[in-house]
Formats: C-alpha cells, sequence, structure tokens
C-alpha cells in the first residue's frame, strides 16, 4: 500500500495511508475484513470482490485489531481554524467536514468574496450590506414586515437564516427561507407564515423541511410561499420557524446561551447544574 504523506498526531508520526483500504484508498472503518495472510480491505470491497485482490487467497475475516486501531485514531477536523473543537474518528473526518456546522458558506451578495462560518457570514452581511438582523426563538411567532430584499434570522441556539423576499411580477412577493449552513447537514427546522394582505384574505403558508444551504450558489431561487399584491404597505408576515429537537453527538449545539427550547418548563430539577457540557 501507498503512504499518503505523514501526518503528525500527538507527536507521534504515522502513515495516514496505512489506515485506507489498499484496494479502494477510502479509510477503513469497522468492519474491517482481512485474507489469510493478513491483507486488509474494507467492507464494500469485500462485499464486491471473491477473493484477495493482492495474494488471490479467498477466506476472509474480520480483523478486530485493525477495527481497534482506527478507531482510536483520531484527528481534528480541517475547521478547527473556524472554531470546531472536535476530534474525529479518521475514517469520519470527510464525512464530519462535509456537515460541520463551522464548515464555510459564502456571501451571496455579487461582488463580494467573503467566506467564513455560518456566524460570520450574518455578522458580516448585518455589517457590511446592512441586512436586517432578527433574533426569534424556536415556536415563538413573530412579525417580519413586507418588505423586499434579504434578511437574517438569529435563532437563539446560534443558527442562522436566510429570508429573501423578492418581488415577482404581477403577484407580489415569493419568500425563500434556508438555514445557512453547509448543505450535507440535516434540516431540522420549519417554517409558517400567516398573513392578511386584503379584506377577506387570510393565509398560511408553510415549509416542512428547511433546506441547508451554504450560498455557494447565491441567493436561494426557491420559494416556498408568494404574498399577493397588498393593499397597503403595513402587512405583517407573522412567522414561526420550529425546530426538530434532535441532538445528536455528532453536531451538538455549541453556542447554546438560550437552551429552553430543549427543555419543558418542569424540567427544572438541574438548576444548581451550571456546567452541564
Ligand atoms: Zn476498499
Ligand atoms: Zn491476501
Ligand atoms: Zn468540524
Ligand atoms: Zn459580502
Amino acid at each position: 500500500m501507498e503512504p499518503k504523506g505523514e501526518t503528525k498526531v500527538d507527536g507521534v508520526r504515522m502513515a495516514m495511508g496505512a489506515l485506507d483500504c489498499p484496494v479502494c484508498y477510502e479509510p477503513l472503518e469497522p468492519p474491517i475484513f482481512q485474507c489469510g495472510v493478513g491483507h486488509l480491505i474494507c467492507k464494500l470491497c469485500y462485499a464486491r470482490l471473491e477473493k484477495c485482490p493482492l495474494c488471490t487467497r479467498t477466506a476472509f475475516e474480520r480483523c478486530y485489531g485493525m477495527e481497534r486501531v482506527v478507531e482510536s485514531v483520531e484527528v481534528p477536523c480541517c475547521f478547527a481554524n473556524n472554531g470546531c473543537t472536535k476530534k474525529i474518528a479518521y475514517f469520519n473526518k470527510k464525512r464530519h467536514e462535509k456537515a460541520c456546522r463551522h464548515g464555510l458558506c459564502f456571501c451571496p451578495e455579487p461582488g463580494c468574496g467573503f467566506t467564513g462560518p455560518a456566524v460570520a457570514l450574518a455578522n458580516h452581511v448585518a455589517t457590511r450590506h446592512k441586512w436586517p438582523s432578527i433574533k426569534f426563538k424556536y415556536f415563538e411567532q413573530f412579525n417580519l414586515p413586507l418588505q423586499p430584499g434579504p434578511r437574517v434570522l438569529r435563532a437563539t441556539d446560534g443558527n442562522v437564516f436566510l429570508m429573501n423576499l423578492t418581488p415577482a411580477e404581477p403577484l407580489g412577493h415569493t419568500v425563500s427561507l434556508v438555514c445557512i449552513q453547509p448543505e450535507a447537514t440535516d434540516s431540522r427546522f420549519g417554517c409558517s407564515m400567516v398573513f392578511s394582505c386584503f379584506t377577506g384574505h387570510h393565509q398560511i403558508s408553510t415549509l416542512d423541511a428547511v433546506r441547508s444551504s451554504s450560498l455557494s450558489d447565491g441567493m436561494p431561487k426557491d420559494f416556498f410561499c408568494v404574498v399577493p399584491k397588498a393593499i397597503g404597505t403595513d402587512i405583517s408576515l407573522r412567522t414561526t420557524i420550529d425546530n426538530e429537537l434532535v441532538y445528536d453527538d455528532e453536531d451538538e449545539l455549541e453556542h447554546e446561551d438560550d437552551d429552553d427550547e430543549s427543555y419543558d418548563e418542569d424540567e427544572d430539577e438541574d438548576e444548581d447544574d451550571s456546567d452541564d457540557a
């Protein structure tokens, strides 16, 4: 197998290529298999190969020793400089980085080349491009004026959203909403908007799964709601964003300074626990 360079891990140097499948070069992850003389192959190669491609022996067995090795080698996320403190098993590195919430997002303003993690981007568009910035709590309705253009919606747990209202003649306005984060991150947000544009009009528009976008392809072009032309200008879009309350250890929320959406009010017996990290 071919070493693919050395990486320093806590003072130990090792050829990280030793942790890759010698057939497909992808990182080995459990279950790992070996032939009778110890050639290793990954589970995908095991599933598709009839015999060991290196020595043509056919009998494969699990290689528990190597599984222990690959589970013990942890590497930093490539977004460590952006604030990710995760140490990840080497075989999970690519998967984590695709969905890391410290991954790069892109300013969608034409001609602006700013990139940064979602929170930095939200600060950037607010200060540099004067986008309105609105704080909200999940499940609590808040009012947005019917005003064309983008705005940043900031949840109390640090997640940030882009909502864009685009004039669409002759209809009125279209409304787009994305969660600003790398695309590979699963959505766990929904949105509903309630409004009335003229006498006798009442509309509820909902978006079941707010998609994630790093905004690498600019402003979102998909929309979930058309606000009809209004009579008068003081239309209020009563907006609610909800959160599925999924907390997995791969992507826990690190900036939580207000976690009342994650607990029921009657679960306050741990109030004296000031450090529940
Ligand atoms: Zn393989
Ligand atoms: Zn072999
Ligand atoms: Zn990360
Ligand atoms: Zn910008």
